[in-house]
């Protein structure tokens, strides 16, 4: 296994401008490495560092949204046979070796040819992951707009209200938007804030990189509460793309 993340940097303070922020977050999310692999809860290391976990149905674009915010080719594996993939992932986060985040990659959920055995396995073992992470921050909830809220989707909204009521930060993420019209793309954004309001909606698409700094800069504002984002003004425009 790989060392073990570091202490998040108590180092100075740093302001950012919205400009400058862009940049900073998509760095950030750029040093995404993988830290380990847990077939099960009881080998997942206890950590101290905010985590941010990735959930979605089989095949809703979790892996490409993850490669595509930390600009790495195959840093979550898309799987070529949905449901395969059944291990809690985690990668840390944080510039100069100095870790501040863990992302968490839960396996896809809902393929219809996983035994059911198998599905109420890692049901089981999501549902433990999210009501008892101790050091769990935020989720992000990964839904096709196409296909709107899926029964598990649900159950698992209807899992995290408690903690979400406690402070767990919520995004869901709209992805595969390249395959909406702008119409259908912002009716869907409204939808889906109606359905859970209170929680942050982002549209995204991997393929046409939509959504990619929103979601960056959304993932490290809540992972650096204490730095000002908009205590400078922009240093310059930032016209330039991550990726
Ligand atoms: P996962 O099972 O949730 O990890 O989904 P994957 O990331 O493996 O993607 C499932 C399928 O959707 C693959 O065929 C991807 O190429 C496709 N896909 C993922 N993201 C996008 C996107 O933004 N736009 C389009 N059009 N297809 C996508």
């Amino acid at each position: 296994m790989p060392n073990p993340p570091k202490a998040p940097n108590a180092g100075a303070p740093v302001t950012a401008g919205a400009g400058a922020l862009e940049k900073i977050a998509s760095g950030w999310m750029h040093t995404a490495k993988f830290l380990t692999t847990a077939p099960t809860l009881q080998f997942l290391p206890v950590l101290e560092l905010p985590e941010i976990a990735f959930v979605g149905r089989s095949n809703v674009g979790k892996s490409s949204c993850i490669n595509t915010l930390t600009q790495q080719h195959r840093l979550a594996f898309a799987s070529k046979t949905p449901g395969r993939t059944q291990a809690i992932n985690l990668f840390t986060l944080g510039k100069q070796g100095v870790h501040d985040a863990i992302l968490a990659d839960l396996p896809g959920y809902g393929y219809a040819k996983v035994p059911l055995a198998d599905k109420h396995r890692w049901q089981k073992v999501m549902a433990n992951y999210l009501v008892s992470r101790k050091n769990l921050l935020a989720v992000v909830l990964l839904v096709d707009p196409r296909h709107g809220l899926t029964e598990l989707d649900d159950l698992l909204l209807q899992m995290l209200l408690p903690r979400v009521e406690e402070g767990l930060k919520l995004l869901v993420v709209l992805t595969k938007v390249d395959k909406l019209n702008r119409t259908e793309a912002s009716k869907a954004l409204s939808i889906m804030q109606l359905q859970v309001a209170g929680a942050e909606v982002r549209l995204f698409s991997s393929s046409k990189k939509t959504g990619v700094h929103e979601v960056s800069q959304l993932l490290w504002q809540w992972t650096h509460p204490d730095i000002p984002s908009e205590a400078t003004p922009p240093l310059q425009e930032s016209s330039d793309s991550a990726q």
